[in-house]
């Protein structure tokens, strides 16, 4: 363990720049002309990784003005795998008009650190270059080589970020067997006080579909029954009404029987939602894991209220639990019909077990930092960047520990208004990092 007046260092310092990190505005909206401070907050990495002496790789991603910095620590044992420790440096787009503090101020105030990214993620990118140049700074030696990486266009689903190195630098990631990230390692309080950590063991898979129905145009006023309005409306409502199957994928049922130890509390199968909805805040995220999801959120068709137009299209949001794509897509069929036409952009599912030397060192840090919580596996229902790591074989978790107010509706910060970390779950986040990184 670093002696308590150095770490307490190193945490000051993951406050201040997860603060700093905040005011680069690196707001994505998916479309590369809109980019703004990207370029600023990898070249703001980088700088404080050389500084402290590390040799830095920087690499602009798919030649689309992207911008990733990737360093690695030498372990004590060369030949171990090394542990990937990556973070994403942009943001999704905040309104300053709704917020109570500007999103990009990166204000400390009332013991949070306020911004855009608090949560997701430049509070663990904080954490980890403050224990990055204190590693350094101090000469201090992991079990293992770390690979820090941080990264691209996490927020439009990595394809000029994460999933571009994969594919075009796999070599940066050499010899990389495990790796840790956002969503995960933060409290939820249950009975008692007691709280658990939930360490992100598995995500459903994306699929992002566009729906395409041909008709034949005509004139509004005529008689018409091949129109692709009303085609397309009734196989949006057939797939939006429709109601997946209950799959109790292993973490999930990791998860509550976890919850069950801790609280007593039951989750009987015939009303399994009715139960989760007892988690109160966390539910939303949990009861989205119990089943596929479809959910359409974008509708086009037509350019005038008396022309009836050949095309109309559908967006929908699929979300699909590991184990489920094939079954999913045969429910997809049977939904849509022959006469509907489908494309998409996919993200595989993940899953790892909740076990393991490397499970062990994540609960003994969270442990030695609050003793009698617990940790618990769970499941994840949106996607990070694991998705492409684990392309190279890497065993990913979800693991940015913090420490939360048993009040904080933390789920509701990510992508959310007035989004903030509080300050002491950064210190503590922090500590358990460092005990984390030196016993892994
Ligand atoms: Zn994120």
């Amino acid at each position: 363990m670093t002696e308590p007046n150095l770490i307490d260092a190193a945490a000051d310092e993951a406050v201040t720049l997860t603060s700093e990190l905040i005011r680069i505005d690196t707001t994505n909206t998916g479309d590369p002309t809109t980019l703004v401070g990207e370029r600023a907050a990898a070249e703001f990495v980088a700088e404080k990784l050389t500084e402290v002496g590390y040799e830095i790789t920087y690499v602009e991603s798919g030649g689309k003005d992207r911008h990733n910095v990737i360093a690695r620590l030498a372990g004590a044992d060369p030949s171990r795998g090394a542990l990937l420790v990556h973070g994403h440096l942009d943001v999704v787009p905040a309104d300053p008009s709704e917020w109570s503090v500007h999103p990009f101020s990166g204000a400390i105030q009332d013991g949070y650190v306020w911004g855009r990214g608090a949560v997701d993620m430049k509070d663990m990118v904080g954490m980890t270059l403050a224990l990055a140049r204190h590693y350094k700074r101090h000469d201090i030696v992991p079990p293992r080589d770390i690979i820090f990486a941080f990264l691209a266009d996490e927020e439009a689903g990595g394809k000029f970020g994460a999933q571009w190195l994969v594919d075009n630098r796999p070599d940066l990631f050499e010899g990389a067997t495990e790796a840790i990230s956002e969503v995960g390692g933060f409290s939820i309080t249950l009975r008692d006080n007691v709280r658990a950590y939930l360490i992100e063991t598995a995500e459903k898979g994306i699929r992002w579909m566009k729906l395409r129905v041909r008709g034949t145009a005509g004139h509004g006023s005529m008689i018409h029954r091949d129109n692709a309005v009303t085609k397309l409306s009734e196989a949006v409502a057939r797939l939006g009404n429709h109601r997946f199957p209950l799959v109790l994928t292993d973490s999930v049922r990791e998860f509550l029987a976890g919850v069950t130890e801790i609280t007593g509390w039951d989750f009987p199968e015939d009303d399994l939602e009715g139960a989760v909805a007892k988690l109160g805040n966390i539910s939303r995220m949990i009861g989205a894991t119990l089943r596929d999801t479809a959910n359409p959120t974008m509708l086009t068709a037509g350019y005038k209220s008396n022309v009836i137009p050949s095309t109309a299209e559908a967006a929908v949001d699929c979300r699909i639990l590991p184990g489920r794509l094939e079954a999913f897509d045969r429910e997809l069929d049977e939904l849509l019909g022959p006469d509907i036409e489908k494309e998409w952009m996919e993200l595989p599912p993940v899953e790892t077990t909740f076990d393991g030397a490397l499970v062990d060192a994540m609960t003994a840090a969270v442990l030695a930092e609050d003793p009698g919580a617990r940790t618990l596996p769970y499941m994840l229902s949106g996607g990070t960047d694991a998705k492409s790591f684990q392309r190279l074989g890497i065993r990913n978790f979800g693991f940015a520990p913090l420490r939360l107010p048993a009040d904080l509706d933390f789920s509701a910060l990510f992508h959310g208004v007035d989004e903030r970390v509080p300050v002491d779950a950064l210190r503590f986040g922090t500590r358990v990092l460092d005990r984390f990184f030196r016993a892994s």
